[in-house]
């Protein structure tokens, strides 16, 4: 018999059924794919996901070989420089752009091939050691910097925010970042065409869309048994 999906993973539709009916529809969704099966993420692009979001360029070869007509791929881990001819290849966007090193490294690739690419900057809101992200302070100087790179569209800022179980806190950061967001496109940059601020995970992303986010990343509201 034909086996159309799995369904013992049926409430990932179910999941995303809710999830649906509960955000704006201006909201874009990335389902991020961290050790997901094949078989869940297909469920979710059937479940209506157009964006998966991944962190580890190996994992993008192998979900571009079964998605790539299916769903757009983002990048949203940190780039080591040797992958970055990979990622251009296998991603429709780069979610994070975390130092000056990795947009010189992946422009001067972009420029050899004439190709241009969408990228995020990923900042660093709560300052924290153990995330990646440009420094919230250092952010204005790195964007003016980024007029070197015309084979860069700056399109997005990117945060995660520090897991704290204090909402507020969190929504002080969200707030921070959405701030630092409308200041860049006043700015009106070069190879600046922001449009997508993409904060909020599964604990965070009702406070995130309240403070501005058009776009969510969620792993475990999509895919984990919501009981
Ligand atoms: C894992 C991850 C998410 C999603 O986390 P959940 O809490 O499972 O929703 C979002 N963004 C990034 C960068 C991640 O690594």
């Amino acid at each position: 018999m034909l086996k159309l999906f799995c369904m013992n993973k049926y409430y990932i539709l179910k999941n995303l059924d809710s999830l649906f009916n509960e955000i704006p529809n201006y909201v874009y969704i990335v389902a991020v794919v961290k050790d997901r099966t094949i078989d869940e993420i297909d469920l979710a692009i059937k479940g209506g996901i157009k964006i998966l979001g991944i962190n580890y360029v190996q994992d993008g070869l192998n979900i571009h070989k079964f998605f790539k007509d299916k769903s757009e791929l983002h990048f949203i881990g940190h780039l080591q420089t040797n992958k970055i001819n990979k990622a251009i290849k296998i991603f429709n966007k780069i979610q994070s752009l975390d130092s000056y090193e990795l947009a010189y490294e992946i422009n001067r690739r972009l420029e050899k091939e004439n190709k241009f690419f969408p990228i995020f900057i990923e900042i660093n809101i709560a300052k924290e050691k153990s995330k990646f992200g440009i420094d919230p302070d250092e952010v204005y100087n790195f964007a003016e910097k980024l007029k070197d790179f015309n084979n860069l569209i700056i399109e997005g800022i990117m945060t995660m925010g520090p897991n704290l179980s204090d909402k507020e806190i969190i929504r002080k950061y969200f707030k921070e970042t959405r701030i630092i967001f409308e200041n860049l496109k006043k700015l009106n940059l070069k190879n600046f065409n922001l449009k997508y601020l993409s904060m909020g995970m599964s604990d965070s992303y009702k406070i995130a869309i309240e403070e501005g986010a058009n776009m969510i990343r969620l792993g475990r509201r999509i895919f984990e048994k919501i009981e």
